[in-house]
């Protein structure tokens, strides 16, 4: 909560939307991709069963809000976004909101992002039919992985626990997320 009541809503936003940046709703930023409602986004977190030692691996940057939350939350985020527009636009948020311990990469996050692996947590804020083979490989032993999988038009959040004998799957509910487009995620249309 207190992560929440820190990163300013508004400079996530683009201008239209500054007005609803407090509702518990998600918001349009542009190239057809929404940032994610601020409760989604607390669950999500919440299920990474963070202490704050962790380096976090998030897929899908879009306006950097939830970066900016985990940034709060942990030593380092390393987030993935694949429109380059909202991976550079996040960065100089970033920049000019001096949140310095998030690097934002424009790539294909369903391959995860293999230089900084393995992750005591990753994060996923688009939706795949499975979660993608990399992102288990690139998860510490122990880790925990929060993921929307499912069909285009609704998905189930899961979380997944790495332990040395393989991977704990717990349901979170329903949910709707955007497509995780990508190799490991649906096809471009
Ligand atoms: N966490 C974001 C939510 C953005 S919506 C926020 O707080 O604003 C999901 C984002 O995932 C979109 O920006 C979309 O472009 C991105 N995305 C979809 N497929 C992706 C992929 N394969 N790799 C990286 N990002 C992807």
């Amino acid at each position: 909560l207190e992560a929440f009541r820190t990163v300013p809503r508004h400079e996530f936003v683009p201008p239209e939307s500054i007005v609803r940046a407090y509702d518990d709703s998600p918001l349009p930023i542009g190239d057809g991709q929404t940032t994610s409602q601020p409760y989604v986004v607390a669950i999500t977190v919440a299920k990474l069963g963070l202490q704050g030692h962790e380096r976090v691996l998030e897929i899908g940057t879009g306006s950097g809000y939830a970066a900016a939350i985990l940034g709060e939350l942990v030593c380092e985020v390393v987030t993935v976004e694949r429109i380059e527009h909202l991976a550079t636009t996040a960065a100089a948020r970033f920049a000019r909101l001096g949140l310095t311990n998030i690097h934002v990469h424009h790539a294909d996050g369903s391959l995860g992002w293999a230089p900084a692996a393995p992750y005591e947590a990753i994060c996923v804020a688009a939706a795949a039919p499975k979660p993608p083979p990399a992102l288990l490989a690139q998860l510490a032993i122990g880790g925990r992985l929060v993921l929307p999988a499912g069909a285009l038009d609704q998905q189930t959040l899961l979380q997944l626990t790495r332990t040395d004998q393989g991977y704990l799957e717990h349901e979170l509910g329903a949910v709707y997320f955007v497509p995780l487009v990508g190799e490991a995620g649906w096809p471009e249309t």
